[in-house]
Parts: C-alpha cells; sequence; structure tokens
C-alpha cells in the first residue's frame, strides 16, 4: 500500500512515517502543498494523510484540486482538536474521513483500512485467494487455517497481488505498493521476495507472466 503523507510538522510527519512504515506501507513524506499536489499528479496513491495547515499551499486547495479533477483517491484530513470548522469543511470538500491530532498510530491504521475497504466496495476486511487469508489488520496470513510466517516485505507483496485478484502486477508496480521515496531498491528484489512466498505458499501460488510480471494461480 502506498501512502502519501502530507504534513509540516516534523515531529508527526517523522513519527506517522515511521509507524507507517512498520505496517509494511510505502510512505512518501511531502511537507507543503505544492509539493503534495505534484506527488498526486505524478504518483498513484492508495490513500492520502493531509493535514490542512501546510506552508505555499493549504491542505484544502490540495484536496479541492484533486477532486476536480475526479481522483477518487481516499483522502483523511488531520486536523486539531478544536478545528471543528476545518473538520466539516474538509469532509465537504471530499475528505473520506479525518483524525484529530494527536491520534494514536492504531486508530490511524484502523481508519486507513476502513477507507480502504470503502473505497474498494469490499464490506469485508479480509483477503482471500484459493485458501490463502490476509487480514489487513493484524497483518497475519493463514493458508487453509494455518498460521504462514511471512516478511514485512513478503507479506507487503502478497497483498499487492490479493488486493487485485485476476490482474498481472509488474514488477515496478508492485515496487511502487512497497517502496516510497527514497528508499533503495536491489535490482532483484521483488524476485527474492516472490521466491520466499512461493516457498511457503506452494510453488504455483504465484505465476509468472512473461515479460509482463506477477498474478496469481486461478487454480489450486
Ligand atoms: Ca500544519
Amino acid at each position: 500500500m502506498r501512502v502519501l503523507l502530507v504534513e509540516d510538522d516534523r515531529m508527526i510527519g517523522e513519527s506517522v512515517e515511521a509507524g507507517l512504515r512498520q505496517e509494511g506501507c510505502a510512505v512518501d513524506w511531502t511537507r507543503d502543498g505544492v509539493a503534495a499536489s505534484l506527488a498526486l499528479r505524478a504518483d498513484t496513491y492508495d490513500v492520502v494523510l493531509l493535514d490542512l495547515g501546510l506552508p505555499r499551499k493549504g491542505g484544502m486547495e490540495v484536496l479541492t484540486e484533486l477532486r476536480a479533477r475526479h481522483a477518487g483517491t481516499p483522502v483523511l484530513i488531520m486536523t486539531a482538536r478544536d478545528a471543528v470548522p476545518d473538520r466539516i469543511r474538509g469532509l465537504d470538500a471530499g475528505a473520506d474521513d479525518y483524525l484529530v491530532k494527536p491520534f494514536d498510530l492504531d486508530e490511524l491504521m484502523a481508519r486507513i483500512r476502513a477507507v480502504l475497504r470503502r473505497a474498494s466496495g469490499r464490506a469485508e476486511p479480509h483477503l482471500e485467494h484459493l485458501g490463502v487469508v490476509f487480514d489487513p489488520a493484524t497483518r497475519q496470513i493463514t493458508q487453509d487455517g494455518r498460521p504462514i510466517a511471512l516478511s514485512a516485505r513478503e507479506t507487503a507483496v502478497l497483498a499487492a497481488l490479493l488486493e487485485r485478484p485476476g490482474a498481472i502486477l509488474s514488477r515496478d508496480q508492485i515496487e511502487a505498493r512497497i517502496y516510497g521515496w527514497g528508499e533503495e531498491i536491489e535490482s532483484n528484489a521483488i524476485e527474492v521476495y516472490v521466491h520466499g512466498l512461493r516457498r511457503k505458499l506452494g510453488i504455483g501460488f504465484i505465476q509468472t507472466v512473461r515479460g509482463l510480471g506477477y498474478t496469481l494461480s486461478t487454480r489450486s
């Protein structure tokens, strides 16, 4: 999952970025509204965490521009406790939810999962394919009811594939789901993670589509 974090407060930004990375998210952090708008035009994000009081361009303007382009990217606004009018304006301008600062990281993750479920039209919180079940809340994976131990990166690759069953994801698309800006990507990293997933979930669970990328098997 790729997250755009828009926050000019260094302490809040650092703690949210670290927390999201620990959960296996790719995080791009911009510290002003102009950079946020540029990032939203250049990249595709699963969710945007948007502060409203920002240098160069306010968060409300960033949000209004995004929705004017009919981009449906889920947006959570982050506001101060006493900023009720801002929250109302933000929700009216197309934000999907809001968080009151300071917020708990567990609550942030739960709200992200909820807006992603709504965005994808899934009421069911688990992702499942041929007996492999991923619970985004606990990041635990089971196969036919048995727990499977995966690394954070392997989990992120598997989640990217489970989110779009039937789709072929290129190596670049998978990398974009699991790495944020400035994170070093080893050239064969995705192959290594796919190899690890096949070893743990069965050789045929992830299929290679030559020249295109990877997809989940359609047969058990
Ligand atoms: Ca701010």
